[in-house]
């Protein structure tokens, strides 16, 4: 057999093996992600992958996210939970964010997880993508910027899978509405942190309402790019667990 002949049976043989081997590691890798990310206990699941019975579009009117695989897609609007939570909590939750090779900025895989549907956690890719700072994945939308360093270290090429896991506390008012005590927030992006313990005093632009202090939905932003999630559970945190826990 000549070396043109043995390369075309070969090969290919070789080209299998190494995509069966890529693929029994990519699903050996996705089971080891979903086991290491179940809900706690205690935990309230927000979306299990089956359908959207818990949420809402604004206006009360239904969701409409395409469901497929276990997860959401944006489609047709903002969602929003119909429960309310606050005013301490932990949440995670998973997104997927396309490739837009040809969009730039805040233009590229735009979404955003709106804490209370006042304080939105900025979605979008991040990875070769310059933005201004606190515009960039994993800021307090306008208001707290991520640390740039670990951000470029957590971000990951578009279509795979990512993790935010956020601890927040909502700032604290008196009777006249005025801030007694300010927010507090950790934003961390696929295990590393970008925002620790951040504080801030207002609501971000599009929040559903300026009670700063009161309990309110999960909202997740369409911004017309085609973002997924899927994983997302809630677990409410006692004040003094709030104050121990980061
Ligand atoms: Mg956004």
């Amino acid at each position: 057999m000549n070396s043109r002949k043995l390369s075309r049976s070969v090969l290919p043989i070789l080209a299998g093996g190494a995509l069966l081997l890529a693929l029994t590691a990519a699903w050996a890798e996705d089971k080891k992600d979903k086991a290491s990310k179940a809900p706690p206990k205690g935990a309230v699941v927000l979306f299990d992958g089956k359908d959207l019975s818990g949420w809402t579009a604004r206006g009360d009117k239904p969701a409409g996210w395409k469901i497929e695989d276990g997860y959401m897609e944006v489609k047709g609007g903002d969602i929003l939970t119909k429960e309310k939570f606050g005013p301490d909590f932990r949440l995670h939750v998973e997104f997927w964010l396309p490739l837009m090779k040809d969009a730039k900025g805040q233009g590229r895989s735009n979404s955003g997880v709106y804490l209370q549907g006042r304080y939105e956690i900025q979605v979008l890719d991040s990875y070769e993508n310059d933005t201004y700072a606190n515009g960039s994945v994993g800021a307090l939308y306008g208001i707290i910027a991520p640390n740039k360093e670990a951000q470029q270290k957590a971000v990951k090429p578009p279509e795979q899978w990512n993790s935010y896991d956020i601890t927040f506390r909502s700032p604290r008012v008196d009777d006249k509405g005025k801030v007694t005590e300010k927010g507090r927030l950790t934003v961390v992006l696929n295990g590393v942190t970008l925002i620790d313990d951040g504080t801030f005093d207002h609501v971000t632009g599009g929040a559903l309402d300026n009670k700063l202090d009161q309990p309110g939905p999960l909202l997740l932003q369409d911004h017309g790019c085609k973002v997924r999630y899927r994983n997302i559970w809630l677990q409410p945190l006692s004040r003094k667990l709030g104050k121990d826990i980061k």
